[in-house]
This record gives structure tokens, C-alpha cells and sequence, in this order.
């Protein structure tokens, strides 16, 4: 594959600050456990469901704000968008923005109302990134309840949510599927879509980018699905925590391929 891509300085500048927002609130959320949820975690149950975190109304808002207005800044065009869904009311957003926590996303506009106008990607988008923080600190305080040998799932063990990302261990090849919402990394087959599930060798294929033999993409014919892989053998100090700037190409790369990775179902 020769395709070398360049990635717009737009692009790059709205991650950073994407990025930025993140650690300004990373550690500092704060949240308390409901425990009243489900009691077997494993076996398919994300400790979500078990271990519910509540967190602060004030700090949930303010990531949703920023979140908002980062978008709003950096995407003109959708600043009417925007607009309309900072003037949904405050409780609903709220409780869109919880129901999506506990994994159980409501169908986004219905949500907050019935304007036709309200945008879903961008609701969407906004909201997940707000809940980034709020799950990759929740996930730290509840690892040590997570169970490796008692999960097989494509979805993540603590939050439920899907594999934003790969890693072959630099030893032995095993892959570990990465949390696209809390961080979490958990081992899953090597040669099996995580979207839907395929294990025939036949139609698994892999996307090579020769400028970056570390870089690699798993693709599927199957479903048409891909998820970015880092070799680490090929890449030892490739740095996980900020592999959503630095992979944006790979995303480019599976689209322009005809492939896309929004269709995992848990
Ligand atoms: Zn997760
Ligand atoms: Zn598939």
C-alpha cells in the first residue's frame, strides 16, 4: 500500500485541544458507588452495571460545556447545532448523559426533544467525550474487581464500550483490544472480528501502511468493519494514551478502504 496521508493542521489542532480538556479533568471527577445494580460482574456483565458510579452533576455539565464549545470553535459550520443542543434543557442532557454512562444510550434526539433540528452525531460525539474522563476514572478505581479469565466479550469489561484500538504484546504477539471510552485493556483473540464476531480466516485481512510497519489495521469482509492495531514488537514506545491523535490516519486509511468500525454491537 503506497498511500501516504497528511493530516489537516485543523484536524490535529482539534484533537490537542480535545485532548487537553481530557487531562484538565482526568483524576479529578470524582464519583461515589451505587451498589445496588446487578451482583456478577463477569461473564458478559461490564462491572458498570454492578459497581454504578454516580458523579457530580456540576462536573458532568461542565465537560459537556467544554466539550461543546470545542466543537462550536473549531467547526463553524456547526455552530447552530451546537447552540440548539446548549439550549436543550440542562435535566435532560443530565439524564441523556447518565443513561449513556450506564451503557444503556436512549435514542440520542428523543432524549432531549423533539427538535427535529437537534444533530445527532454531534450530541453524540459530545457526549462521549464528555464521558471519557468520567469512565477512565472510574475504571482506575474499579481494575482491581476485574476478572480476566472470566471475560471473553469484544466489549469492555468495566464500561461496556467498544475497542477504540489494538496492541500486539511486544512477547508474544497476544492481542489486547483498548477501551475507546475508559482505557481499559483487555486480551482478546487474535483472529476473530471484534464487530461481529468472524473467525474465518478467509475473510480477515489485514491493512499494512509501509511508512508505518507498525501500524496496521484488521479488517473484516465480513461485516466490513476494521479496528486499528499497534504492533508493539515493530513499535515498543509507541504511547497508548495518546494513540487517538496519533492513529488518526489509520481511521482515514480503513474509510477510504471502505471500511468502518461503527456497527460493533455488544
Ligand atoms: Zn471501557
Ligand atoms: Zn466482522
Amino acid at each position: 500500500m503506497q498511500n501516504i496521508i497528511h493530516l489537516p493542521r485543523e484536524l490535529v489542532d482539534f484533537y490537542t485541544e480535545l485532548t487537553e480538556i481530557q487531562k484538565d479533568f482526568a483524576g479529578s471527577c470524582g464519583f461515589s458507588i451505587d451498589e445496588s445494580g446487578e451482583k456478577d460482574a463477569g461473564n458478559g456483565i461490564p462491572l458498570i452495571q454492578v459497581y454504578k458510579p454516580v458523579f457530580r452533576r456540576e462536573t458532568v455539565m461542565a465537560l459537556f460545556k467544554q466539550n461543546a464549545l470545542l466543537v462550536s470553535d473549531h467547526q463553524p459550520g456547526f455552530k447552530k447545532e451546537v447552540e440548539t443542543i446548549l439550549q436543550s434543557s440542562p435535566d435532560l442532557i443530565f439524564q441523556f448523559i447518565e443513561t449513556v454512562i450506564s451503557g444503556n444510550p436512549p435514542e440520542s434526539k428523543a432524549a432531549l426533544s423533539d427538535d427535529a433540528h437537534i444533530n445527532d452525531d454531534i450530541l453524540n460525539f459530545i457526549v462521549r467525550n464528555a464521558v471519557k474522563p468520567l469512565l477512565k476514572e472510574y475504571a482506575l478505581h474499579v481494575a482491581g474487581k476485574f476478572k480476566p479469565d472470566k471475560w471473553s466479550e469484544s466489549c469492555c469489561p468495566v464500561c461496556g464500550g467498544r475497542p477504540g484500538i489494538a496492541r500486539l504484546e511486544r512477547e508474544n504477539g497476544q492481542r489486547y483490544l483498548r477501551c475507546s471510552m475508559c482505557d481499559t485493556e483487555w486480551l482478546y483473540k487474535r483472529m476473530s472480528c471484534c464487530s461481529c464476531g468472524n473467525e474465518d480466516h478467509e475473510s480477515l485481512g489485514i491493512l499494512i501502511v509501509e511508512e508505518s510497519p507498525g501500524c496496521k489495521i484488521d479488517v473484516c469482509e465480513r461485516c466490513r468493519c476494521y479496528i486499528k492495531v499497534i504492533d508493539q514488537k515493530e513499535m515498543p514506545g509507541f504511547d497508548m494514551e495518546t494513540y487517538e491523535l496519533n492513529t488518526v490516519f489509520l481511521d482515514i486509511l480503513a474509510r477510504q478502504h471502505g471500511y468502518g468500525n461503527e456497527s460493533l454491537v455488544c
